[in-house]
C-alpha cells in the first residue's frame, strides 16, 4: 500500500500542506489541519473534507485555493465554511492510512491508533456541519467522477442542487457501508444532516480533480448561501437534472489469496454476464450479469499470493437502478 512518490509529487504535496497550514485559521477547533471562514450573514455551516484517505490528495490544491479565495474576497460566502485535511501524516507516506482506515472508525471507541485518535479530533467538526461533502479518489482509473453514499432524501436535494457529477452509486440507507464501521458521510447522516462523498478521479494530483473539487466547493457555497438567505433546497434541487442512480448488485468476496483479476480493469468498465474476469491460471471469476465494475482490486502479491491484509472484496458489479430510490426506499 506504500507507493513510491515521484520526487516532484512529494515536493508539491509538502509545499501545499505547508501553505495550507500557514493560510488556515482553525476557528474553534483544536486541530491543526482545518480552516474556518465566518461570513457573518447567516448560520448555514458547510464542511468540506479532504484527504480522509491520505494518498487521495487530489483535492488539496482546490482546498488551499478556497482558503485563499475566501480570505481575499475573490469568492464570498455568508455562512460558516470549514475545510479540513483528514490524514496528512498518511499522505506524506503516500499511504491510504497508517494504522487503521480513518473512513471506517468514526465510532465511539477509545482506540489508540493514529486514525482512531484522528477521528475523535474530526468528530467535533462533523458535529458542527449542516452540510458535509467529503472528497475522495479511487485507487485505479475511473471513467467518471461519482457520488457514493447511502440514499438519503436530504442529501439527495443537496447533491442534486450542487451536482458535481450526474452519477450516484447509492445503497439501502438501512445497510451500513461495511458492518461495524462508520465513515464520515454515515456519521453526519446519523446526526440528521446531509453527508456526501464524492470520488473525484484516480488518486493523486490532476487538473481534472482540482477543477472538479473547486467547482463542487464553490457551487455548494453558492447553494448554501441561497438556502441561508431563505431559498428552499427542494426548489434549487428541482431546477437541476436528477442522477443516474447505480447500485451494487454483486461483490466478489476475496476469500482465496490466489484470486486475481485479469490486468487492466478500471472503475466503470462495462462487463457482460459470463465474462471471465480472472487472470490466467488464477481461480475462476465470472461476471454474474451485465453491469460495470467498481473498485477492482489488485493487492500486492508474492509468488502469486495476495499479501495480507486482504481486501474484503475483489470487485463490485454495479448496475443502473430500475426504480428511483424515492420509490425503492420510501422514508417511513
Ligand atoms: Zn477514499
Amino acid at each position: 500500500m506504500n507507493d513510491a512518490f515521484a520526487p516532484e509529487t512529494r515536493r508539491r504535496l509538502t509545499q501545499l500542506l505547508d501553505d495550507f497550514q500557514r493560510a488556515a485559521s482553525p476557528g474553534p477547533f483544536d486541530y491543526g489541519w482545518v480552516h474556518q471562514h465566518d461570513g457573518q450573514r447567516h448560520d448555514r455551516h458547510v464542511v468540506f473534507g479532504c484527504m480522509v484517505h491520505g494518498n487521495e490528495f487530489g483535492s488539496l490544491p482546490a482546498a488551499l485555493r478556497l482558503i485563499t479565495a475566501l480570505r481575499s474576497g475573490e469568492i464570498t460566502y455568508g455562512g460558516t465554511a470549514t475545510v479540513f485535511i483528514g490524514n496528512p501524516e498518511a499522505a506524506l507516506e503516500n499511504r491510504r492510512y497508517l494504522e487503521a482506515d480513518l473512513n471506517r472508525v468514526f465510532l465511539p471507541t477509545k482506540g489508540t491508533t493514529h486514525e482512531e485518535r484522528r477521528a475523535r479530533q474530526l468528530m467535533p467538526i462533523l458535529d458542527a456541519a449542516d452540510v458535509f461533502l467529503d472528497f475522495h479518489q479511487t485507487i485505479l482509473e475511473t471513467a467518471h467522477p461519482f457520488y457514493i453514499f447511502a440514499w438519503n432524501t436530504d442529501a439527495w436535494q443537496w447533491a442534486r442542487a450542487t451536482q458535481a457529477t450526474p452519477i450516484w452509486v447509492t445503497r439501502n440507507p438501512t445497510a451500513q457501508f461495511s458492518s461495524g464501521t462508520k465513515c464520515t458521510d454515515e456519521y453526519v447522516s446519523d446526526r440528521g444532516r446531509p453527508g456526501m462523498t464524492l470520488e473525484l478521479s484516480k488518486k493523486g494530483f490532476s487538473s481534472g480533480a482540482e477543477s472538479l473539487c473547486w467547482n463542487a466547493m464553490v457551487k455548494t457555497l453558492t447553494v448554501a448561501d441561497a438556502v441561508g438567505m431563505g431559498s428552499a433546497i427542494e426548489t434549487l434541487a428541482a431546477s437541476e437534472p436528477d442522477f443516474r442512480f447505480m447500485i451494487t448488485e454483486y461483490a466478489e468476496p476475496f476469500d482465496h489469496p490466489a484470486k486475481s483479476l485479469r490486468p487492466g480493469l478500471v472503475n466503470f468498465q462495462t462487463v457482460k454476464a459470463g465474462e471471465a474476469l480472472n487472470a490466467p491460471g488464477s481461480p475462476t471469476m465470472v461476471a454474474p450479469q451485465d453491469g460495470a465494475l467498481l473498485f477492482p482490486k489488485y493487492p500486492e502479491r508474492e509468488a502469486g499470493v495476495a499479501v495480507a491484509p486482504w481486501p474484503n472484496e475483489v470487485y463490485r458489479l454495479i448496475v443502473p437502478m430500475n426504480a428511483h430510490p424515492v420509490q425503492r426506499w420510501p422514508t417511513p
